[in-house]
C-alpha cells in the first residue's frame, strides 16, 4: 500500500496511490507502464534511494520504516545493485575505478581491485579496466555499469530502462546477460522497460 506524491499544496500530484506487490527471491520481473506512470519512483523507493509517503516496504528482510538510515545505506551498498538508463559512470575514473567505487564507502575494501577486475571479466570487459568510460561504446558503458552493480554481489538488481539508450544488438547482449545472472546466480531482477524483448524473458510482467 505504498503511496508517494510530489509537490506542495494545490500542485501536489499523487504518483503512487497504494501500490502493493510481492516479488519472490530469484524472480525476474518486468515493470511496464506509460511514461510518467511512476515506475522510476517505485524502483527508487524499493531501492531506498527515495522515501515513500506511506505504506510498508520490506526488502531482503529489512522493513524500511524500522531500519536505521545507516543500515539502509549498508543494504543499498552491499545487497542491492542499480542499473540506470543513462549509465551514470564517472569519467574522471577508469572503468575499474567506477566498478570498485562502492568499496570506497564500505569497510574492508582491500581486495576491491581484484574483485573489480573479476566483475569486469564477467561482463567481458577485462581489457578495458584502465580505460575511461568516454572511450567506450554505449553497450560497453552499460556493461561497465552492470559490473559496478554486480561488484558487491547483490541479491537484488534494480534496472531502470537499462536498454533505453542502446541499439537493438547491444541491447540484446545486455538482456541476455540479465537472464544469465538470474539463472546462474539466482539474483532477483526488477527491470523497468518499454521493450517487448525484455518483458518476454521476464517470468512476470507487472
Ligand atoms: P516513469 O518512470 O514511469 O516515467 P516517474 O516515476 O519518473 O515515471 O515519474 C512519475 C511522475 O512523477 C511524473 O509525472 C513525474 O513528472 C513526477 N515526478 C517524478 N519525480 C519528480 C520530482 N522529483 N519532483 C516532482 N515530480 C516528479
Ligand atoms: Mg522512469
Amino acid at each position: 500500500d505504498v503511496t508517494k506524491s510530489y509537490g506542495q499544496g494545490s500542485a501536489r500530484t499523487p504518483v503512487l496511490r497504494g501500490v502493493s506487490l510481492d516479488i519472490a527471491p530469484g524472480e525476474l520481473v518486468a515493470l511496464v507502464g506509460q511514461s510518467g506512470s511512476g515506475k522510476s519512483t517505485l524502483l527508487n523507493i524499493v531501492g531506498g534511494l527515495d522515501k515513500a509517503d506511506g505504506g510498508e516496504i520490506k526488502v531482503l528482510d529489512h522493513d524500511y520504516g524500522k531500519t536505521a538510515e545507516r543500515d539502509l545505506a549498508r543494504l543499498r551498498n552491499t545487497s542491492i545493485g542499480f542499473v540506470f538508463q543513462a549509465f551514470n559512470l564517472l569519467d574522471h575514473l577508469t572503468c575499474l575505478g567506477n566498478v570498485t567505487l562502492p568499496a570506497a564507502f564500505a569497510a574492508g575494501g582491500k581486495d576491491a581491485p581484484a574483485r573489480g577486475r573479476e566483475a569486469l571479466d564477467r561482463v567481458g570487459l577485462s581489457a578495458y579496466a584502465d580505460r575511461r568510460p568516454s572511450e567506450l561504446s554505449g553497450g560497453q558503458k552499460q556493461r561497465v555499469a552492470i559490473a559496478r552493480a554486480l561488484f558487491g554481489r547483490p541479491k537484488l538488481l534494480l534496472c531502470d530502462e537499462p536498454t533505453g539508450n542502446l541499439d537493438s544488438a547491444t541491447g540484446h547482449e545486455v538482456i541476455e546477460f540479465f537472464q544469465k545472472i538470474n539463472k546462474d546466480d539466482g539474483v532477483t531482477l526488477v527491470i523497468v522497460t518499454h521493450e517487448r524483448r525484455v518483458s518476454n524473458i521476464a517470468q512476470r510482467v507487472i
